[in-house]
């Protein structure tokens, strides 16, 4: 399955390219001062780590603009450079040597200070991105609309582009957030059509998790689903580590970015469960997640439906009585002590992710899917089979057999 993406213009936050095909990009925002250096240097390997292309970083401050000079040369990936109310600090951070800017019109509105930064801008070859936020839109417009209606959010963005423009800068990615999910949708909706510029996705203000996971998802989501979106932010009042996670993991649940770290799925668990099921994949997540293996691992509560339902996954456990079953694409390679089973999991999943798939199949236990059949079939006639197959089965050949 694959998107059609919406074409658009690409250009580079040093070396990640934006837009034009490229792959698309997770962003995030520290919280520390940005005059505390190793603070927010801390922070920023832990977002890359997290899987955050890019990082912006505040500079509303003459100290934030020094603390840039000294963090970006030491930044694992480039830096964007955060810039409100004062345009002399957009060309602070220039001079700090950041990869990017994001400019408010909202709160930047004199046109010989926007041109000023993109004279400047273009000079360096850095990427602007208008930055349009509902929340502090441009008073003018406020008056025009009424309220901070998606028209309002598109216009404010094309004044601003249409200041770039006439001083021949081009390099250029947009954003129209919002705090509703819906009026966030219909903005960029209404600003892919009107522009061909790189478009950067987010649902601002969007809260603490999982309210405001579940609000980005949302407006994220769906644009990306009619490939609208370049790059993205999920903006949650939470550890920013959290958002660049998230915001990695979209991509990589869309098909939209490569796997780089674990999908762990799990059964939600129901009366035929043997195990207790959020135990075992809470443990199973965590400790999968410290071997940061890039592979989909299947938590199931039964062996009666479990490997049946997880076949497609890379490699999973389900619980039997007092053992789970071991599969690795739906074929049991080892049945192992229930009090065994995240350990075997974690140890089989290393191994299928050193050695591959043919050489770990090869290697599955003589007899282990057998005796997980066996098990299978007394946990049904124990538990009875709720799937009624055997009837169903009669039933079909009977109707099959019949005049
Ligand atoms: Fe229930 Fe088993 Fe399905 Fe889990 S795998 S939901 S325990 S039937």
């Amino acid at each position: 399955m694959s998107f059609t993406r919406r074409q658009t213009r690409q250009l580079h936050v040093g070396p990640v390219a934006v837009g034009g095909g490229a792959p698309i990009s997770v962003q995030s925002m520290t919280t520390t001062k940005t005059a505390d250096v190793d603070g927010t240097l801390a922070q920023v390997y832990a977002l890359a780590g997290a899987g955050a292309d890019i990082v912006r970083i505040t500079c509303n401050e003459v100290e934030a603009a020094q603390g840039l000079a000294e963090i970006v040369p030491r930044s694992p990936v480039p830096i964007i450079a955060d810039i409100h109310y004062q345009y002399r600090l957009a060309l602070a951070a220039i001079e700090a040597g950041v990869q990017g800017l994001r400019l408010n019109p909202g709160n930047i509105r004199k046109e010989e200070q926007i041109k000023a930064v993109a004279s400047e801008a273009k000079d360096r070859a850095l990427p602007i991105r208008v930055g349009v936020n509902a929340g502090s839109l441009d008073k003018d417009l406020l008056e025009k609309h009424g309220s901070a209606v998606p028209e309002a959010l598109v216009e404010s963005a094309l004044v601003e582009i249409r200041y770039l423009e006439e001083v021949g800068f081009e390099d250029i990615k947009v954003s129209v957030k919002h705090s509703n999910v819906r009026s966030m949708i219909e903005s960029y909706r209404l600003l892919a059509d009107a522009v061909g510029y790189p478009l950067h996705l987010g649902v601002t203000e969007a809260g603490p998790p999982p309210a405001g996971l579940i609000k980005s998802v949302a407006g994220i989501g769906t644009l990306l689903n009619e490939g609208i979106g370049d790059t993205i932010r999920f903006s949650l009042t939470a550890d920013p580590v959290e958002e660049a996670k998230a915001g990695r993991q979209l991509l990589e649940f869309l098909g939209l970015r490569e796997r780089k770290g674990l999908d762990l799925i799990a059964c939600p668990s129901c009366g035929r469960a043997e195990v207790d099921v959020i135990d075992v994949a809470t443990r199973a997540q965590e400790a999968l997640e410290a071997a940061n293996l890039p592979i989909q691992v299947a938590v199931m509560g039964c062996v009666v439906n479990g490997p049946g339902e997880a076949r497609e996954a890379d490699i999973g456990i389900a619980a039997g009585r007092g053992r789970g079953h071991l599969f690795i694409k739906g074929q049991v390679v080892r049945v192992v002590p229930e009090a065994e089973m995240v350990e075997a999991l974690l140890e089989e999943a290393q191994k299928l992710v050193d050695e591959g798939l043919d050489a770990r199949l090869a290697h599955a236990e003589a007899n282990a899917a057998e005796i997980a059949a066996a098990e299978r079939l007394q946990l049904i006639e124990i538990q009875g089979d709720a799937n009624r197959s055997a009837e169903r089965r009669a039933r079909v050949a009977d109707v099959a057999g019949g005049d």
